[in-house]
């Protein structure tokens, strides 16, 4: 069997196995390149990705060509350098203008996320350690009171349907938490040793993604653009002064 390494943009378990069910070869003047499929080798998952590769070494390429099957005991990957997969594995995709610890923070559960799908309960709670960094200083700001249950993670859906109220963060975000399954996402508590999916995993992160969006990247983005326009304006103006 023909194999190849890559991390599953599906199952997002790292250097994962892939059965190779297709492949093509081009000569572009003396360079190899190869295009294929293959599958993922974990059970649950199965699914299909194609890649691009660029042969590492000739002399190694022409073993495999002349016995394909001969080598089924190798990884194709020894040979081949990889240059492109489809679909794109997901990388970290933090929000801008994030103040620095909110960045790190955010930054650190976005790595145990995609790290695999062994790893959602500790990303879980990394989001609820990135939710608590920006609401619970938001909540005092606004004077919004802030119960010992909140500060110790128990009550966050609290937390933010109180800002919701107040319409500091948005109430749709509010509704979105307070469906079927989703609050225990937000409780540490009794629920510390429970068993979480990579689509929960998937789901908190998004949620705690769109908050920060909407308390930092949104107004961060606005003042840039305002200011980037307020000067073009001004030399506008300047510029009108002179012909004058
Ligand atoms: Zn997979």
């Amino acid at each position: 069997m023909l194999r190849i390494t890559i991390n599953c943009p599906f199952c997002k378990i790292k250097e994962m196995g892939f059965r190779i069910i297709y492949l093509e070869e081009n000569l572009v003047f003396d360079r190899r390149y190869f295009i294929g499929s293959a599958i993922c080798l974990n059970k649950n998952c199965k699914m299909p990705v194609g890649f691009k590769g660029l042969s590492r070494n000739h002399l190694n390429m022409w073993k495999i060509n002349e016995k394909m099957n001969a080598i089924s005991e190798h990884l194709f990957d020894e040979f081949v350098k990889l240059i492109s997969i489809w679909p794109t594995p997901e990388g970290p995709n933090i929000p801008e203008h994030l103040p620095e610890t909110l960045k790190e923070l955010f930054e650190e559960a976005e790595h145990v996320r995609l790290s695999g799908p062994i790893a959602a309960r500790i990303a879980i709670g990394a989001y609820r350690s990135v939710l608590d960094a920006a609401l619970l200083p938001l909540a005092e700001k606004n004077e919004i009171k802030v119960t010992e249950k909140m500060r110790s993670g128990n009550d966050r859906y609290k937390l933010i349907s109180d800002l919701a109220d107040k319409d500091i963060l948005p109430k749709p975000i509010k509704e979105w938490l307070g469906s079927n399954g989703i609050r225990t996402l937000l409780t540490s508590g009794s629920h510390g040793t429970s068993k979480f999916s990579p689509e929960q995993a998937d789901e908190i992160a998004q949620i705690t993604r769109l908050i920060l969006i909407y308390l930092f990247e949104l107004p961060g983005r606005v003042a840039a653009e305002r200011e980037k326009f307020e000067a073009s304006r001004k030399e506008a103006e300047a510029e009108r002064l002179i012909e004058e």
